[in-house]
């Protein structure tokens, strides 16, 4: 750890010892939940996501809690201390230090809530007090003050990326709580970052309820309080398509989707709109990992490059940060890792390591590793829809 920050790190011990500890989830609630919701590290393609807190009042309509079956579940509670969960977070099989992002709180709570961010300070300062040097990405449409902002720009080693979701939806039935808030979070953690670095994280956008040329003209505006700006559509899986029918809220698309649906149209409105406006605003990119990884001037760590239709609204200066560290891996030692992991390695081309038999979870822990995208064989990407569903999309044509 470095010995500089001790003093920082102690307040940040104070908030915690001064805040009341949210009690733990009783063994009878536990045997309640679903088995997916006790497993506290799940990998993400953002990163190692741990969620060791759960339960949120904030009842956004597209939360993916309706995927745990806990959207019920309102207030937060803990699973286990921090000191539990950081020791599973390190000692996990994918865990790899300086290397695999890591993501708190982002499954069934949000991280800035009152009772959940001295935890969350408190995870931080555990991480960064063992001197690892990996992304930290927090994300929040909560309440964001100058005090918080002090105390994450105290970390010294952790990379923090405060994600602020803000969609500027109006329809309190879909989201209830006010894009206000968001907005002016974005701006104080914009004005006092500076060991941290901020993403506006603009979604879901979804036709019909915030896509207007007022919406997209306010969100660009916001944009200026960003180190870097993501967009992206909905996840509207079949479970959150089945609270919008039994909740009869307006339904955005005729079909659930198993990736995040974003028209291309929309997507074309949106860039043009980028294009024309005034300079100050922050860059935009289409996948989290590319803002978070400009934000902190270093290349893309779930290796997009590859994937060089996503790169094509990047700033020249990312581009070659990018192009410089993407080098496709060593065949021998993809070869070898896929095998350990339980998989097999199939080929590897300009855009993609092509890999059979391992599931998502494994894929990312190889994507991180080697900085290159991995494919499953059965899941062939298509190119330039980024990974998104079909809706809205012309029709596909299959490149790994
Ligand atoms: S160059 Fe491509 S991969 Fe790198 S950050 Fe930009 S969009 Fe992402």
């Amino acid at each position: 750890m470095a010995g500089s920050c001790k003093n920082d790190l102690d307040g940040v011990g104070a908030v915690v010892a001064s805040s009341r500890l949210l009690p733990l989830i009783t063994d009878s609630v536990q045997s309640t939940l679903r088995p997916e919701l006790l497993d506290v590290i799940e990998y993400r393609k953002s990163g190692l996501s741990v969620n060791w807190i759960i339960g949120c009042p904030l009842d956004c309509s597209y939360c993916v809690r309706h995927l745990f079956d806990n959207f019920e579940m309102r207030v937060p509670r803990a699973l286990m201390r921090e000191e539990e969960a950081v020791d599973r977070l390190l000692t996990h099989p994918h865990f790899e230090p300086g290397v695999t992002p890591i993501q708190l709180l982002n499954r069934a709570t949000d991280p800035m809530l009152q009772a959940v961010k001295p935890h969350l300070f408190n995870m931080l300062r555990l991480l960064d007090e063992r001197g690892l040097t990996n992304h930290v990405l927090v994300i929040s449409r909560w309440h964001v003050n100058a005090e918080d902002c002090a105390v994450l720009n105290s970390f010294q080693n952790i990379k923090v990326t405060l994600l602020i979701t803000h969609s500027g939806i109006n329809d309190e039935r879909v989201e209830p709580v006010d894009s206000n808030i968001a907005a002016t979070s974005l701006r104080t953690a914009f004005e006092h970052a500076d060991r941290y670095r901020t993403v506006l994280y603009w979604r879901p956008i979804v036709p019909g309820l915030n896509d207007s040329d007022e919406h997209i003209s306010r969100a660009l505006e916001l944009s200026s309080y960003a180190h870097a700006t993501v967009f992206t559509g909905l996840f509207y899986k079949d479970q959150i398509r089945d609270y919008y029918v039994s909740n009869g809220l307006p339904e955005p698309y005729e079909t659930g989707a198993r990736r995040k649906v974003f028209p291309e149209a929309l997507e074309r409105r949106i860039l043009a709109a980028a294009k024309a406006r005034p300079a100050g605003g922050s860059p935009l990119f289409r996948k989290t990992s590319c803002g978070v990884t400009y934000a902190h001037g270093v290349a893309d760590y779930n290796g997009h490059f590859g994937i060089r239709e996503l790169c094509d609204i990047c700033p020249a200066s990312q581009l070659a940060l990018c192009a410089k560290a993407w080098t496709p891996p060593n065949t021998p030692e993809v070869a070898a890792m896929a095998e350990v992991l339980g998989g097999k390695l199939v080929t590897i081309n300009e855009r993609a390591v092509v890999v059979a038999g391992l599931d998502e979870q494994r894929r990312y822990r190889l994507q991180h590793h080697f900085g290159y995208q991995i494919h499953d064989i059965n899941k062939p990407h298509l190119a330039h829809r980024h990974g998104r569903a079909e809706t809205g999309w012309p029709a596909p044509q299959e490149v790994s």
